[in-house]
């Protein structure tokens, strides 16, 4: 008998329909002899719904109260799906964040999981219940709901298996894995039946949108395995992606997969004095603005002075721009400028690190499409470029297919 801890998203049950169909699903695996607990989102559009909401009354309005307001979708759903399950015949209990205890730091909007009490769980578990959580939220020590961030739930999912030592934690949605680039941009992207989660951790930080990146960090952090699966297909059929430890992926290869991201600005300061400290000057009033920064790269300095540029999220750029341009006057830069007609792509494989010549290969492929590479950053498992946005896709498709990603001719 395993423990399963099944992580349902929006479109899984985006219709009372579609909840019966999970809930069938989820006895089908309680009557195979599993204790299950499910963990569910909003019903799909719901939580959009709700920011709209929030946004025709007040976008300024306190976190806690936005939160307040975000986390009721998950309520609909987690009594909708204990009522069609105890329909069927399976007894069921369904728990809000708070009722759990799911404990969070004080940071609405975007709150990080401190404490799960798992002693009820057990308890409905032992009584041969199915248990129903709401993903995306929590409660503070004083009592508030908070929310973990957009597509939280999988967190909710992932922390929620560690709590309770479960053996897998499955993460249902409408695709039915993790694919070697996005399908859409590249028809011939490949399912990837197994990746370990350091890959998938570069994967989901360079712009793979399957998973929440904070979900993997969890899972990353507690060697928690996690299969990725469609709740689309037949009980039992489809494929799946199971994102687990490096040893238990036998395949070889120096490159998995191509993520990107359209969703990043660049900025460049010129001119500025090459002296210690200047770094810090430039960069400390952005990140006190709570602006989070990605890549970044100083020139060397040339007759003592030197240039800088770094990348921020698209919708930081306008606040970040006003910063940096307000320091470049204190430093005395020559100029300071900005394009937020860039993407970023990356290559990741844990290969690489045995691999010689990825990162020239990558330069190759793309110098011979004419495409002109403005930023390079490398990690032992990763080689992200930033290029215009216009050739983002194309630069998927050759690099998919310079490293063999393509699908084989059936
Ligand atoms: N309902 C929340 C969202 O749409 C959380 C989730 O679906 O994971 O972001
Ligand atoms: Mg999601």
């Amino acid at each position: 008998m395993a423990l399963i801890v099944q992580k349902y998203g929006g479109t899984s049950v985006g219709t009372p329909e579609r909840i019966e169909a999970v809930a069938d699903r989820v006895i089908r695996w309680k009557q195979q002899g599993n204790d299950v607990i499910v963990v569910v989102s909003a019903m799909s559009g719901e939580t959009n719904k709700l920011v709209a909401l929030i946004n025709a009354i007040n976008p300024q309005g306190s976190g806690r109260e936005k939160d307040a307001i975000l986390s009721t979708g998950e309520q609909v759903t987690i009594g909708l799906l204990a009522m069609a399950l105890e329909k069927k015949g399976q007894p069921a209990r369904s728990y809000t964040g708070a009722q759990v205890r799911i404990l969070t730091d004080d940071a609405h909007t975007k709150a990080r999981i401190r404490d799960i009490d798992a002693e009820p769980i057990r308890k409905d578990l032992a009584d041969g219940k199915v248990v129903v959580v709401a993903g995306f939220q929590g409660v503070t020590e004083s009592g508030s709901i908070t929310t973990l961030g957009r597509g939280g739930s999988d967190t909710t999912g992932v922390a929620l298996a560690v709590a309770l030592k479960a053996d897998e934690c499955q993460i249902y949605t409408d695709v039915d894995g993790v694919y070697t680039t996005d399908p859409r941009v590249e028809p011939k992207a490949r399912h990837i039946p197994r990746l370990t989660l350091e890959e998938m951790l570069e994967m989901a930080s360079q712009g793979s949108k399957v998973l929440q990146i904070r979900s993997v960090e969890f899972a990353y952090k507690y060697d928690m395995p996690i299969r990725v699966l469609s709740s689309f297909d037949e009980f039992g059929q489809g494929k799946s992606t199971l994102v687990t430890r490096e040893e238990e992926v036998m395949e070889e290869v120096s490159v998995r997969g191509i993520a990107f991201n359209r969703d990043e600005a660049q900025l460049t300061v010129t001119g500025v004095p090459d002296r210690p400290g200047v770094a810090y000057q430039i960069l400390g009033p952005i990140s006190d603005a709570n602006i989070e920064v990605d890549m970044i790269v100083q020139n060397i300095g040339s007759d003592s002075s030197t240039d800088f540029t770094f990348t921020v999220h698209k919708n930081d750029y306008a606040k970040a721009r006003d910063i940096l341009c307000k320091t470049g006057e204190t430093l005395g830069a020559k100029q300071c400028t900005g394009d937020e007609n860039i993407a970023k792509v990356a290559i990741v494989g844990a290969g690489m690190r045995s691999h010689a010549g990825v990162a020239s290969k990558m330069f190759k492929t793309l110098a011979d499409e004419g495409i002109n590479i403005r930023m390079i950053s490398t990690s032992e498992i990763k080689v992200a470029v930033v290029v215009d946005e216009k050739y983002l896709e194309l630069a998927v498709r050759v690099l998919h297919q310079a490293f063999g990603l393509a699908q084989t001719a059936v």
